[in-house]
């Protein structure tokens, strides 16, 4: 598109939107894989595709040439939402209300892949180019913790001078320039079985142990410094008539600093039974690193900030997310990495997940500009 309109804008989003995606669904992920294939193809780019994780999809890469040859720009987005089939004709419909547009993945992140896609067709229809060669990589598996893609993230990052990652902005269109850490756990908790009437003092129940670890594991929560755990699934138990034999829980830990994680994983793999009778087996399970903000990322987050000031539309300043994105792997690996170039809006993950209408030609706009004036 030779002008940036806010209609165009909103009807490619919509694209991207349209499409269910969650991330087991391999048909879905590899249908929005490939509406990013025909739009890269579309622009003069060339498309490479990554399969091979059994039920995940595809990772879909585009290379743009720019200007200059040399190691150029990642530009990394996610094509899987939370969000299971039948979403879209249930509870959170594709609708606008007032400055709001609301879809499923739609904040989370279509509408930044969007926008990133739309950035590089502006600069081809009028016959630009980036000024770096900037390679678009779309992640099939980051709601899960990109157990396929990391390698291959990392491997990419490698290869660039730079990462531009366009998952959402924070607040009033903050830009992401350092994210906590992200530690995973499995708990499992075995008892002794019995029948819970006449025989219930032979048993040895599994969710009473769970339940005692629970409250051990949130008691190590520290808001002031940002540490939380949180026991986010459970389930246990057969029969309401059975002592239960088996308990098992997911546990999510935000930990902001390589030693937060290091303390973390000590603490959680020390815990004992209470009860000697019950075995407890804790394994750890993926791990996002937390990337900090480095003087690069400064002068990275200077440079855009000051191009969304021209644009008109300044970015709120920056912020560390709490929550992680593929941009932890590669700004954990010292690649400068800027991330929260998305759209504005709120509710990722939830039913009211919506974007900010008002944000998407500026946003554009801004990514258009990155990929015209970096380096810096
Ligand atoms: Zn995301």
């Amino acid at each position: 598109m030779k002008t940036l309109e806010t209609d165009a804008l909103l009807s490619v989003v919509n694209e991207w939107v349209a499409i269910e995606s969650p991330t087991p669904d391999v048909e879905g992920v590899n249908r929005v894989g490939a509406l990013a294939a025909r739009l890269i193809g579309a622009m003069g780019g060339r498309v490479e595709r990554i399969s091979g994780a059994p039920d995940l999809g595809d990772i879909v890469i585009g290379r743009i040439a720019g200007e200059t040859e040399g190691p150029g720009i990642l530009l990394l987005g996610h094509i899987d939402t939370v969000h299971p089939v039948g979403t879209l004709a249930g509870p959170l419909p594709m609708r606008i209300e007032g400055d709001r547009a609301y879809g499923p993945g739609i904040y989370d992140m279509k509408g930044g892949n969007a926008m990133a896609f739309a950035a590089l067709a502006h600069l081809h229809a009028l016959g630009k180019r980036p000024r770096l060669p900037v390679t678009v990589m779309m992640i099939p598996d980051e709601e899960v913790g990109s157990p396929f893609s990391r390698e291959h993230i990392e491997r990419e990052a490698r290869a660039h001078a730079i990462v531009l990652v366009v998952e959402p902005s924070g607040e009033g269109g903050k830009l992401t320039i350092a994210r906590h850490g992200i530690a995973r756990y499995f708990l499992k908790t075995t008892g002794i079985p019995a029948h819970a009437g006449a025989y219930h003092a032979k048993g040895r129940s599994a969710i009473r142990e769970m339940a005692r670890q629970v409250l051990a594991i949130e008691a190590m929560t520290d808001y002031a410094r940002n540490v939380t755990l949180n026991v986010g699934t459970i389930r246990g138990g057969t029969h309401e008539n059975m002592v239960p034999l088996h308990a098992e829980a997911h546990v999510y830990c935000l930990v902001p600093l390589p030693e937060d994680e290091r303390e973390v994983r000590e603490r959680l793999m020390a815990l004992k039974a209470v009860d000697p009778d019950v075995k407890l087996d804790v394994t750890p399970g993926l791990y996002r690193p937390s990337f900090v903000k480095t003087p690069e990322i400064q002068k990275l987050y200077d440079h855009a900030a000051a191009l969304a000031q021209e644009i008109g539309y300044p970015v709120a300043g920056e912020r560390i997310a709490g929550g992680g994105s593929d941009g932890n792997f590669t700004g954990a690996l010292g690649v400068p990495t800027l991330d929260g170039l998305g759209v504005l809006g709120d509710g990722p993950h939830t039913h009211h997940e919506h974007l900010l209408i008002s944000c998407l030609v500026p946003r554009t706009r801004l990514v258009a500009r990155l990929f015209e004036t970096l380096p810096v």
